[in-house]
């Protein structure tokens, strides 16, 4: 799971990062308006946590734009004042949730899970790509009704790859995505798990469903 950060206070913003990405998270962090919305735009992230005063752009702004182009990634608000207006103004430009300035990390860190999972049940846990079936809640992985039994780290490759059926992810995108960690060290490891995923299952099943895109990345491809 891969969250954006859009907070102008540095200092707040190294905690939320850090405090995420001891919780698992991926982390992302804008300290603007304008970046924040670029990207946000990308979809890349499975929530955002937004701040509302920013310079260039405020998260009211953010959240409106990102909702009238139908873009559903969970909003969780985070408002500096108790004030019922901001709160109203908020959920009314598409924020799922707020928080209210200061708050106890703990609590951030449950609505966050409560959003996740929320927009986990929304959508079918399940995805589907030809005979291949990933199972979001309980990260069971079945081909033509088969268990294949996965490890974390190739279920979270796997995963990703599943979200963005057809779209050829480059090795620095899936190692961005999974890892967290600077691309140069990584690309080997990446290589290395799409080995892994491709004779758990592709091996001894037709059509082949991972693909290498020479120069480029990996695809998952859905066949036609
Ligand atoms: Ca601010």
């Amino acid at each position: 799971m891969r969250i954006l950060v859009v907070e102008d206070e540095h200092k707040l913003a190294a905690v939320l990062k850090r405090g995420l990405q001891e919780h698992g998270y991926a982390v992302d962090v804008a300290h603007d308006g304008e970046d924040g919305f670029s990207f946000a735009e990308i979809g890349e992230h499975d929530l955002i946590i937004l701040d509302i005063m920013l310079p260039s752009l405020d998260g009211f702004e953010i959240a409106r734009k990102l909702r009238a182009r139908r873009m559903n990634t969970p909003i969780l608000m985070l408002t500096a004042r108790d004030a019922v207006d901001d709160r109203v103004r908020g959920l009314d430009s598409g924020a799922d949730d707020y928080l209210i300035k200061p708050f106890a990390f703990r609590e951030l860190v449950a609505r966050v899970r409560a959003l996740l999972r929320r927009d986990e049940l929304v959508k079918d846990p399940v995805l589907r790509v030809a005979d291949l079936e990933v199972d979001t809640i309980s990260h069971e992985v079945r081909r033509s009704g088969q268990m294949i039994s996965l490890t974390s780290k190739e279920y979270a490759v796997l995963e990703y790859l599943v979200r963005n059926p057809n779209r050829v992810l480059t090795r620095a995108q899936i190692a961005e995505h999974v890892w967290d960690y600077d691309f140069t060290a990584m690309s080997n490891v990446v290589d290395v798990y799409i080995r892994y995923l491709r004779r758990k299952l592709d091996d001894g099943f037709e059509p082949k469903l991972l693909h290498t895109i020479r120069g480029t990345g990996y695809q998952l491809k859905v066949p036609r």
